[in-house]
């Protein structure tokens, strides 16, 4: 790093670059624990941030697990970031020293491609650089997460947070909020339109709170019956419980759009029966390949489409921010010390998160 910091004349070393506290995993089998990471010194359009809080996203399980490969050890996971302002470089126009601020998934991109031309940063053709476990053009070193005290990054990936919501439940609004938004307003959902929810978790629950408030009946498609109640007091029209046959064929022919959350390999054909004609099933959760196969008649017979979507662009984050401030719409949470993290990731196994962990940063610094 030192030669990176001699090399680069807007990485400027000073005293002030000392390691900071954090918590991750040093490989795929040991549990998170504290460990000292140091943050790149501020460029001119830096932004540093002290974490109150940071949202735990199934995401940041599988990254920890390396269940996606690539992992870099040792990775610091987080990326539903919320804080305040505590320095800013010299060129920041858009945030002042004492503001709230959140960082979600991206802190970089190469801003020239036709992606990020058209504001979807999360599709750069040359690769976006995650907020842990990407590759820092600064520092030359990797990104590390929302699980410690603070986080410098370019302001043009800090969101402005709605100042009346809370901001410990405001957090998972930038990943979970966000997963769910994007396709929602790609898919042009409005009132009228027929919204499925596959799985009730963090993405899931914001996914009906979302769908909900952009005026779309929202059914929820559940292995859990246990959380029927929740789901109708999140929003839910209706509940449909994946296994029971004869609940998914009375909804044959209902949705225009299915969000599909569920994290591990799972038969997504019973649910294309379930679309419209024209309707869509998303896949959000699940990375890989379909186990068992897709069967591309029920496809073709109606014109239906099976997608893909990955978070949002900037710009779509803060429009979710600000729909979301102005419909008072947040994170159902439960509030956790960063101690409690691995302890929550077993928990996060068995779906018992009603409805995200967010830890609460200032267990770390304590
Ligand atoms: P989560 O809180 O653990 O919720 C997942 C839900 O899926 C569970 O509550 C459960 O709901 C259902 N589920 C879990 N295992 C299942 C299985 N084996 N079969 C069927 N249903 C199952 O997870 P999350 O944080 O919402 O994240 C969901 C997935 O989205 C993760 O894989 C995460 O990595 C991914 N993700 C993707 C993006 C993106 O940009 N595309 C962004 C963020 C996260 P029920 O009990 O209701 O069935
Ligand atoms: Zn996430």
């Amino acid at each position: 790093m030192y030669l990176g910091v001699l090399l680069n004349p807007v990485y400027n070393f000073n005293m002030e670059n000392t390691p900071i506290k954090a918590y991750g995993a040093q490989s795929a089998q040991s549990s998170l624990d504290q460990m000292p990471i140091v943050r790149r010194q501020l460029t001119a359009t830096d932004i540093e941030i002290d974490i109150l809080f940071c949202g735990v996203c199934h995401s940041d399980l599988h990254a920890a697990k390396n269940d996606w490969g690539g992992t870099v050890y040792p990775v610091v996971p987080g990326h539903e970031i919320v804080g305040r302002i505590t320095k800013v470089g010299s060129g920041v126009s858009r945030f002042k020293v004492g503001d709230m601020a959140g960082v979600g998934c991206l802190v970089d991109s190469c801003s020239t491609c036709a992606s990020c031309k058209e504001d979807l940063e999360q599709y750069c053709l040359t690769g976006f650089t995650g907020t842990y476990n990407g590759k820092d053009k600064h520092s030359g070193g990797r990104t590390f997460g929302g699980y410690s005290e603070k986080i410098v990054v370019d302001e043009h990936f800090v969101l402005k947070v709605p100042k009346n919501l809370d901001p410990a439940a405001t957090a998972p609004l930038l990943c979970a909020g966000i997963t769910t938004w994007s396709p929602l307003r790609h898919w042009k959902v409005g009132k009228g339109s027929n919204v499925a929810v596959v799985g009730l978790g963090g993405l899931g629950h914001m996914a009906i709170k979302l769908a909900k408030a952009l005026g779309a009946n929202v059914s929820l498609i559940s292995r859990s019956p246990n959380k029927e109640k929740d789901a109708i007091e999140l929003g839910a029209d209706q509940v449909i419980i994946s296994t029971d046959v004869e609940q998914m064929q009375a909804a044959k022919g209902q949705f225009d759009l299915i969000i599909d959350t569920v994290p591990y390999v799972h038969d997504i054909n019973p649910y294309i029966p379930t679309l419209r004609v024209n309707g869509t099933l998303v896949l959000v959760g699940y990375l890989g390949g379909l186990e068992p196969m897709l069967q591309t008649i029920p496809l073709i017979s109606g014109r239906k489409s099976v997608a893909g979507s990955l978070i949002g662009g900037i710009a779509e984050t803060q429009e979710m921010l600000n729909f979301c401030g102005e419909h008072n719409i947040v994170s159902e949470i439960e509030l956790i010390k960063m101690q409690d993290i691995n302890h929550a990731y077993e928990r996060m196994l068995k779906s018992d998160v009603r409805y995200r962990f967010v830890i609460d940063m200032a267990s770390l610094k304590g």
